[in-house]
């Protein structure tokens, strides 16, 4: 099998190069992500590899149809980016559901510890001796109520978490696992009580901007918010009007809902274009990372793994588990 693989990083290659090699695949490492400018580059290939900022709408399914592409790879758990239904029955789009739900819970509390705390200031004050502590004070975490929107694998790592920490914790997701020792609430009654909120759902038509002007209002003052699911589950504009009024007491976003083209680059020789983002920067409150909750070594030998192992069962006919379905 011929895969041609986009939006390549060093980190990739690591992994991908020697498995793909094992597995007796050819991959063709791209550079350049995957959208309507380079779809082309898909041809003479069998299948194609993608990233979470590479998309695939259907105009681009029925141009890598055309081409004989006999499968969409992603090496991802989220499938927002593909257009699921125009792929339906034309190319199959594989995922990886499941690599590492602790790196992404633990790396949202990383975050949340990290803004509540001022740990990223202090690093920077220290280094130039300012030993200064003002403005640094946060709040404990023990006993507060923590919110966690969506309970599929990341939410229960992150609700495993919360635990360690002794918090109360709420939970909403429209599909309750009866299994989980958490208590379910109405979304409002999450959005009035939390002390810490943790997105952790898929970003669909029902969850895009769920929050906004409307569910921030029912916040408490100076609550802690944290997405590391998608950018899209948050209003960008809603949540700075929010920040201006002092709102929040913290807010970590590892995603961004325009990070396509920004995130996962290096764009610091450019003048920043993105008003939002460039907002968001400058609230001391705020701590922005480019979308890499899942970055650790078991998750990025899990990714690799899995995606060839989807790659291996669309080559052989096996039984495709990772299939993504609409
Ligand atoms: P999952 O499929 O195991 O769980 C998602 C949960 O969300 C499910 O329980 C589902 O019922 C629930 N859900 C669906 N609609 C909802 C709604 N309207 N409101 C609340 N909950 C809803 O997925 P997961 O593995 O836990 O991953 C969650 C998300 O994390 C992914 O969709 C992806 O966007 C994101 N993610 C981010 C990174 C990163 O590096 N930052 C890495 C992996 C995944």
């Amino acid at each position: 099998m011929r895969i041609a693989f986009f939006s390549t990083k060093p980190y990739d290659r690591i992994w991908f190069e020697p498995m793909g090699k094992d597995y007796g695949f050819d991959i063709h490492f791209i550079e350049l992500p995957f959208n309507e400018d380079t779809v082309y580059l898909a041809q003479g290939h069998d299948a194609v590899c993608l990233f979470v900022n590479d998309y695939a709408n259907a105009a681009m399914i029925e141009q890598l149809h055309q081409m004989g592409i006999r499968a969409i790879l992603l090496r991802s758990a989220g499938f927002n980016h593909v257009d699921i239904q125009a792929a339906d029955g034309k190319i199959p789009v594989l995922r990886v559901p499941s690599y590492s739900p602790e790196a992404v819970a633990e790396y949202a509390m990383a975050m949340i510890l990290t803004v509540n705390r001022y740990t990223h200031k202090a690093y920077n004050r220290t280094r130039d001796f300012n030993m200064n502590i003002n403005g640094f004070m946060g709040t404990d975490l023990h006993h507060k109520v923590a919110g966690v929107i969506g309970t599929g694998k990341i939410g229960q790592a992150m609700i495993r978490i919360f635990k360690g920490f002794q918090m109360q914790i709420l939970a909403y997701d429209p599909y309750p696992n009866p299994n989980l020792d958490v208590k379910y609430v109405e979304i409002e009654e999450l959005m009035q009580k939390s002390d810490f909120i943790s997105l952790h759902c898929p970003l669909t038509e029902q969850t895009k901007n769920i929050i906004n002007k409307e569910t921030i209002s029912m916040m408490k003052d100076g609550v802690f918010l944290v997405n590391t699911s998608r950018g899209g589950l948050i209003n960008t504009e809603d949540l700075i009007e929010a920040l201006l009024a002092k709102k929040f007491g913290g807010v970590g976003l590892d995603v961004y809902e325009e990070e396509e083209g920004l995130f996962y680059e290096d764009r610091s020789g450019d003048i920043m274009q993105d008003e939002n983002l460039a907002r968001l920067t400058t609230f001391p409150n705020v701590l922005i990372t480019s979308h890499m909750g899942f970055f650790t070594v078991e998750a990025m030998q899990a990714i690799a793994t899995e995606t060839l192992e989807n790659a291996y069962a669309v080559e052989h006919g096996l039984e495709l588990k990772n299939i993504v379905k609409p």
